[in-house]
């Protein structure tokens, strides 16, 4: 862990006080604050109005009762947050996220990595996050649809398509985000498509909306590998997870020539040296919500399944971590560089852990820190509500194109940063300041608000 520089310690040493217990939320705020020392120095009018304490300091925080009765007929009751980070560019914006270990601290994390990530899509929207400490797996559809409907008629009260605006995340896809909105619509009499973003493309969604996540993290990849004279073709790619953002960086990664050797859920991995098959993994997970390890049976002799090891053993030139929060950690890192990684990028939100980080980038290799990489979902959801606002509809081609192009930005914007502020080629400190300064300099012209 780097250390934080003298200014930064009290503010760190606060939100250690003020929100004990909740680690993941200190490690994203610990990341942040270690990128900026280069602005404390260079820019003290935001030390001077406290902006550093106000931004690690939610808006915001809604914690509420989510009660509903399962298929057996028995009551259940769940735990339901929002916390709306901050509003300085725009709504809050981001996903909700439907897990058993969702609590504060998981969703302040998350909501505190979406106010700069969104920021760096430079697109006008503010930070949230939300969520329940609900587990759909096993449930039934209509489990799933009362559970929505109830966790919706609180949190209705609070959102608003110039107001909050959620998303999916994990356990969060369109069918729930169907439910979501279709209790929003009946609790207002309003059908305000902007409210929510995922939406089924024939009632508000967007095209590229579900594989935007993961194809923006391959564009990201992409842009760093090209802006060495290097490129996807002939790599070898593994990818952490099966879920949307898994699914949609194998596509774009077999797109641009590599080839992926291995996919992972919560029960294991599969390598296959031939390149999975994408049609194959799209069917098995999203259709039928099943598990890799029927993928690697279907798939016979040709795959191999892994219960319990580490996908991280696999050798690859370029490593996608697309599941979840601190699941590459050091023996992750240290096996990767072994066996000669390239470029890391990180599809998940903070899923490398701060040893691992230091390890990757001191072996020389490429890092891509979420808050860049993946911000092509929520850039996505961004282009829905345009489209919305409008009531127009995009093509695939043409929306692919935009994230593209805001991928594309975002690297720059990291790359340019760093250099200003005396880091060349560090992305993690260009994404961490580009993000901080679009945002301090918002609530600077807003007053102590
Ligand atoms: N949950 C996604 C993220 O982590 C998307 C959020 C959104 O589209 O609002 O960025």
């Amino acid at each position: 862990m780097i250390s934080l520089h003298p200014s930064l310690q009290p503010v760190y040493a606060e939100v250690l006080h003020r929100n004990p217990g909740e680690m993941e939320f200190h490690q994203a705020v610990h990341e942040v604050l270690e990128s900026l020392t280069p602005v404390v120095r260079r820019r003290p009018e935001y030390v001077e109005a406290s902006i550093i304490e106000r931004i690690c300091e939610p808006e915001r925080q809604i914690i509420f009762r989510v009660p509903w009765v399962d298929d057996q007929g028995v009551v259940r009751i769940n735990r339901g947050f929002r916390v709306e980070f901050n509003s300085a560019l725009g709504p809050y914006k981001g996903g909700l996220r439907f897990h058993p270990s969702v609590y504060l601290g998981i969703v302040k994390f998350l909501g505190f990595e979406q106010i700069f990530k969104n920021a760096l899509t430079g697109m006008p929207i503010g930070g949230g996050k939300g969520g329940s400490d609900f587990d759909p797996k096993g449930r039934s559809d209509r489990e799933i649809m009362r559970f929505c409907q109830s966790f919706m008629t609180e949190l209705y009260r609070h959102l608003g398509e110039y107001t909050d605006v959620p998303a999916g995340d994990t356990g969060v896809g369109g069918r729930e985000i169907g439910y979501l909105f279709g209790q929003y619509k009946r609790i207002t009499n309003r059908y305000e498509s902007g409210v929510l973003t995922g939406k089924g493309v024939t009632w508000g969604g967007s095209l590229a909306r579900t594989e935007a996540t993961g194809y923006g993290t391959v564009f990201f990849v992409d842009q760093m590998l090209r802006a060495r004279g290097s490129a996807f073709d002939g790599k070898r790619v593994v990818v952490s997870g099966s879920g949307n953002v898994a699914i949609y960086a194998v596509q774009k990664a077999y797109q641009l020539g590599g080839t992926v050797v291995a996919v992972s859920d919560s029960g294991g991995y599969v390598v296959e040296e031939s390149g999975i098959d994408f049609e194959l993994l799209r069917e098995v997970k999203e259709v039928r919500r099943g598990r890799i390890k029927e993928y690697a049976e279907e798939r016979g002799s040709t795959a191999r399944y892994i219960e319990d090891g580490s996908i991280w053993d696999v050798p690859c030139d370029i490593a996608l971590p697309c599941a979840t929060q601190n699941e590459l950690d050091v023996d992750g890192a240290r096996a990767l560089v072994g066996n000669g990684v390239q470029v890391v990028g990180e599809g998940a939100n903070m899923p490398t852990t701060p040893g691992a980080v230091d390890l990757l980038r001191s072996a020389g290799v490429l890092f891509a820190p979420g808050k860049a990489a993946n911000a092509g979902g929520v850039a996505t959801s961004a282009l829905e509500m345009q489209q919305n606002a409008s009531r127009d509809r995009w093509s695939f081609e043409y929306t692919e194109e935009r994230l593209a192009d805001i991928m594309a930005g975002i690297h720059e914007r990291c790359l340019t940063t760093a250099e200003e502020y005396g880091v060349p080629g560090d992305y993690v400190a260009g994404a961490n300041i580009s993000g901080f300064c679009q945002v301090a300099d918002a609530m600077l012209a807003m007053g102590v608000i």
